[in-house]
């Protein structure tokens, strides 16, 4: 067996903070894993210089998490295959637009053994129409089992060491341990599930809760209203998880960190509240604000959005899940903001 090699996939605002808690981590378990761990960096020039070379001059992702800096041993890399393909295990974390892309070049070229951890939040569009996990898009493209990591973790607050928690779904419990070991830290508490499908789709979700949320916000209607969005909204993703993929998921796994407690955060502090909340105030599309409000960062929840909407249209149940239905009809102008609240006075919870 020997010691895992660990790559990074993605080098964002989150891709750079868990490169730091990976980077320190690989370090201190130096009898598992190899010390120095390769980070996929999509090229770019920020004041002139390649950021894979100020990653590796400078120890600092200077675009997307200025102001800390990255441990020695996270090597930025701008090509993706030399990246990955001598890689044990792949942390795939990139925006979730970009990962079908991404994957391109490593198909066919993985190392036997490998396993992925996806930290993505958000779906993909299946060939003709519906919704894809991420987890599944790596897992047929690369034919290596992918692992999913979610959770209450905006990741400034992670890169400052705050104490948080996390949800790992690990399918196999070899792989599980080992990804506990290459992420838990004294202040970054993981508890590992097997239901993956669950976690994954809590992770994805929730961004469309929080895009309800940031409207809520814009009209200034408050925090018990806020808090009726955020808990319909938790109906809505156990019953959305129930209908299309299992429906005896555990209720339990809404309760771990991936579920409520990322509702609560990305709902109070994250990109899709706040820029949710400008979509009111200003008028303004989505597209604009994102450019505007975020300076490459990228939002998954409007996107995420549309794409449930495609599932709940196919199966006539848009009624069921008002508050996810008018999110959608919301960011596309076909609804105002201020409607959200008739959408959701009449929820199949209260009748
Ligand atoms: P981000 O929002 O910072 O996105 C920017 C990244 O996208 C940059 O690395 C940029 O180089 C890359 N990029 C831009 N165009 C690209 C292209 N054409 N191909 C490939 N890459 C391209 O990214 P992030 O915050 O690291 O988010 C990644 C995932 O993690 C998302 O699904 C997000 O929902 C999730 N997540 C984010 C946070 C957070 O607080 N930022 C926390 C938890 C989960
Ligand atoms: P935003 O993408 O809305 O910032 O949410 C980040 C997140 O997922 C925190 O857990
Ligand atoms: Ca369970």
């Amino acid at each position: 067996t020997g010691k895992k090699r660990v790559c990074i996939v993605g080098s964002g605002n989150w891709g750079s903070a868990i490169a730091k808690i990976v980077g320190d981590n690989v370090v201190k378990h130096s009898t598992v894993f190899e010390d120095t761990v390769k980070m996929y960096v999509f090229e770019e020039l920020v004041n002139g210089r390649k950021l894979t070379e100020i990653i590796n001059e400078d120890h600092e992702n200077v675009k997307y998490l200025p102001g800390h800096k990255l441990p020695a041993n996270i090597i930025a890399v701008p090509d993706v295959l030399g990246t990955a393909k001598d890689a044990d295990i792949l942390i795939f974390v990139l925006p979730h637009q970009f990962i079908k892309h991404t994957c391109k070049p490593l198909v066919g070229n993985m190392k036997p053994g490998a396993f992925g951890l996806s930290l993505i939040k958000g779906f993909d569009v299946a060939e003709g129409g519906g919704i894809e996990l991420i987890s599944s898009i790596i897992n047929k493209a690369l034919n290596i089992p992918c692992n999913v990591l979610m959770g209450a973790n905006l990741a400034g607050e992670i890169a400052d060491g705050n104490f948080s928690e996390t949800t790992i779904g690990a399918r196999d419990p070899e792989q599980g341990r080992l990804l506990h070991k290459l992420i838990q830290t004294d202040n970054f508490r993981v508890v590992v599930v097997r239901d993956v499908e669950t976690v994954e789709l809590c992770g994805a979700l929730k961004n469309v809760v929080a895009v309800g949320a940031g409207f809520i916000d814009g009209l200034k209607l408050g925090d018990n209203t806020k808090a009726a969005v955020i808990r319909l909204g938790l109906m809505e993703m156990v019953r959305f998880t129930q209908e299309f993929f299992n429906k005896d998921t555990e209720i339990s796994t809404f309760l771990e960190s991936c579920g409520v407690a990322d509702l609560i955060t990305t709902c109070y502090g994250g990109r899709n509240r706040k820029v949710s909340e400008a979509f009111v105030r200003t008028g303004k599309p989505f597209e604009e604000l994102e450019k505007e409000m975020l300076n490459g960062q990228r939002l998954q929840g409007p996107m995420t959005a549309a794409e449930v909407n495609f599932m709940l249209k196919g199966r006539g149940l848009e009624d069921k899940f008002p508050l996810f239905t008018a999110v959608h009809r919301i960011s596309i102008n076909e609804l105002k903001p201020k409607q959200l609240i008739d959408a959701i006075r009449n929820h199949p919870e209260h009748i």
